[in-house]
């Protein structure tokens, strides 16, 4: 091991697990940390407390006056759980989260203290923002951006801060961040699913979208994570020779989890509770270095935030316990990367699951309604779905044969196909007395009896229904889950609107609302066929089969993002009201720009790896074979070729790979430094298509020289030490 391998790793020797206070009950501490109802009664007046309340439900306004009674309690409360300052908090369009602190109290230059927390402090502020990437929307509107209360995802203290979740919006109102066009498609989706709803139930009046994630991370002793500049500059390891003992190993060795991990998933699992994530204990292993965590599923725009705040914290939490977390897609390369499953449904303000059979004919007929016209909405918008969950560090797990493919599918296990089959054979128009009878005892009537034996989970499909809700599995780790529960929310909206004047046309027409409903669920069924699967949607045959159907398979982020430049598209997010043009324009270009930054960081990093770390390493030891081979050349003579062979044929192959690898490097460096002269679009393109394929040439180089290079010199930390150091 190298001086400086072997100082990061001597670090590790003498970690201790971090003491972690006692877990509590968990009802304790469940959100003692969140201003939340049941706490807002204790410092709100009844007419604040009604104004949330009304703003939460029915998205109405609060003025300034009610706005300034709330700000007085909330800080009360904040004050009296010892926070000192407050933030607008909030997820601009790179994903990650924002704040700006400011303190509750100022100085005035008489001495004198004032408070600084009003209404309007509260309901609005204007960050100093230039920083965040808007896509041009603030140039061209020559306005700056501002962050909204969002009164439905309440304020929370972390630290000594309370933090008020809100929306980042231009002066004239247009999105720049992931909360605002969430919040519009869930109103949209309430909207339309509530309408459809009606049909079955008239008291709903409300439909919410609810969101279970499930987050994959990876930890990294941090002193080993700080000696990897690639880890640190990249989230990612650029080069890397896999450990010889990968994923093979026997569970049972990774069955017990150090005591380090664990004491970091207690802190973890007791801050969450106290921010009201309803996280639940889950200790499971999947690769090496590689842990789970999965809440209970919420409201889908409070579990997205509890997403944000999570990633957050857990990289805080992680510190303090000597770790750090990797929230990157594919760390490593050989080993499984991480997702980051989106578990949604559908819920009414009665507590109806609209995705869950039941007991009656009728519940099954919603269910049905719900289902199918999910599935045709996944169908019709496809590569749209495959955009959302678009970044540079997914493009490593989609198609890798380890996640769910690039291309868009649905599983919804043999049960359900036979019933869509069943359902694909209804007659034309009025249904006769017999029909409705068959359909009633095979169809409608059937459903919760075999719903109970669909366990069949097929894990290789990227959109798979599991029983009672969809499980949208292709989400990248370090994604905000925001984008692709946006686009879902819209495109089923978008469906359900259709399939509402759709079967209203059909009654109007003198068909039955039932009969209309299956009329028009048929047609459905026979149009989106195509998108469901069942099989192995890791093979070589899937690729082939979903060519022949016609299904995209877009292996790169600049090619799925293209989909948002398209009229139709453009037209769906304009008419749902969810993004008007100029803001998916600046979607589209903010999401371009960090693909290209992101990779031409990498670019650079692993430029500089190769020429400041791996070939200066690789150089002395050619120098050291040289001084071998003139050494047995100096004894041996003429013979030496017997003794020399292994000297030799190691100096030939490194001698090789260096100026292979140099070579390769200027190549790249080359074409990098050539991008500056396009604009995004183009720099992307070549970045995916042109750029990228050499650092798997170069990192073929590297790896080999790894194995070859001796250990006491290799100067980079190695896959083994990252992997199973805890
Ligand atoms: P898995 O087998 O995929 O690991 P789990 O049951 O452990 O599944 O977790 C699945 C997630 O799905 C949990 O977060 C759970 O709360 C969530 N979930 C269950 N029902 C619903 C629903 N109706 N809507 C959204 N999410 C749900
Ligand atoms: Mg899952």
């Amino acid at each position: 091991m190298s001086k400086y391998r072997f100082e990061a790793f001597k670090q590790t020797f003498n970690r201790k697990p971090v003491e972690v206070e006692p877990v509590k009950k968990r009802s304790e501490i469940f959100r003692s940390n969140v201003f939340d109802f049941d706490t807002m009664r204790n410092y709100l007046d009844s007419k604040s407390l009604k104004a949330v309340e009304d703003a939460v439900n029915k998205g109405k306004k609060i003025d300034r006056e009610t706005a300034g009674a709330i700000a007085a309690g909330m800080k009360n409360w904040a004050a009296s759980k010892g926070a000192t300052h407050y933030t607008h908090w909030f997820q601009p369009l790179t994903g990650a989260t924002a704040e700006k602190h400011d303190s509750f109290f100022e100085l005035q230059p008489d001495g004198q203290v004032i408070e600084k927390f009003s209404g309007s402090q509260l309901v609005q502020q204007e960050p100093d923002a230039s920083s965040f990437p808007n896509g041009g929307i603030r140039n061209t509107f020559e306005a700056r951006g501002y962050t909204a209360w969002d009164p439905s995802s309440p304020a929370f203290i972390y630290g000594t801060t309370l933090c008020i979740p809100t929306v980042f919006i231009s002066y004239t109102g247009e999105a720049l961040d992931v909360k605002t066009p969430l919040l519009r498609s869930l109103s949209f989706l309430d909207e339309a699913a509530t309408a459809v709803s009606k049909y079955f139930h008239r008291d709903v009046n409300k439909v919410i979208a609810t969101l279970g994630w499930e987050q994959e991370y990876f930890l990294v002793d941090s002193a080993l994570y700080k000696s990897r500049p690639d880890l640190v500059m990249t989230g990612r390891t650029l080069t890397g020779h896999p450990p010889a003992r990968g994923q093979q190993l026997d569970d049972h060795y990774f069955g017990s989890i150090h005591e380090r991990v664990m004491s970091f998933m207690r802190e973890l699992e007791i801050e969450s509770l106290k921010l009201g994530i309803p996280v639940k204990t889950r200790h499971n292993e999947v690769a090496p270095g590689q842990f789970e965590l999965a809440p209970v599923f919420e409201e889908a725009n409070l579990a997205v935030d509890h997403n944000s705040l999570l990633m957050d914290i857990m990289k805080k939490i992680a510190r303090k316990h000597q770790f750090e977390v990797l929230l990157h897609e594919k760390p490593f390369e050989g080993v499984n990367g991480s997702g980051k499953h989106n578990n949604w449904s559908m819920m009414t303000n009665t507590g109806i699951n609209l995705l869950s059979p039941g007991k009656t004919p009728m519940k099954n007929l919603e269910f049905l309604v719900f289902f199918i016209n999910t599935i045709k909405a996944v169908h019709d918008n496809e590569r749209l779905l495959r955009a959302s969950i678009a970044s540079a560090g997914n493009d490593h797990r989609l198609g890798a044969n380890e996640a769910p493919p690039a291309i868009i599918s649905i599983f919804i296990g043999e049960q359900l196909t036979r019933v869509l089959k069943e359902l694909k054979n209804v007659s034309n128009g009025k249904l006769t007395p017999e029909e409705k009878t068959d359909l009633k005892l095979k169809v409608v009537g059937k459903i919760p009896e075999i719903m109970l034996d669909n366990t069949d989970r097929n894990r290789t499909s990227p959109f798979a229904f599991t029983g009672n809700r969809f499980e949208f599995r292709a989400v990248g780790s370090s994604a905000n889950t925001g984008n692709p529960m946006t686009i879902l929310n819209m495109i089923v909206g978008n469906q359900l609107k259709i399939f509402k004047r759709e079967v209203d046309a059909l009654i109007e027409k003198g068909l039955k609302k039932d009969e209309a409903i299956f009329n028009v669920l048929r047609e459905y069924i026979k149009q989106s066929e195509r998108i469901l699967f069942e099989g192995d949607g890791y093979s070589e045959e899937w690729q082939k089969e979903a060519g022949k159907r016609g299904l995209s398979n877009l292996k790169t982020t600049p090619d799925a993002l293209k989909v948002y430049k398209e009229k139709a598209v453009k037209e769906i997010f304009e008419q749902t009201g969810v993004l008007n043009e100029r803001e998916l324009e600046a979607k589209y270009e903010v999401e371009l720009e960090q693909y290209v930054n992101k990779l031409k960081i990498e670019a650079g990093v692993l430029g500089d790896l190769t020429m400041n770390h791996i070939v200066p390493a690789a150089i002395k030891y050619q120098q050291e074979l040289v001084n071998v081979i003139k050494g047995l050349k100096d004894i041996y003579g003429k013979d030496f070729q017997k003794y020399g062979e292994e000297p030799l044929y190691l100096l030939n192959k490194l001698s090789t790979h260096l100026t292979k690898v140099s070579e390769q490097v200027r190549k790249m460096r080359k074409e990098v430094e050539a991008l500056e002269k396009f604009e995004v679009e183009k720099q992307a393109d070549l970045l995916a298509h042109k750029i990228k394929p050499q650092f798997d040439k170069i990192r073929k180089h590297t790896d080999t020289l790894e194995m070859m290079v001796d250990d006491e010199i290799w100067p980079l930390t190695k896959y083994r030490e990252l992997l199973f150091t805890k």
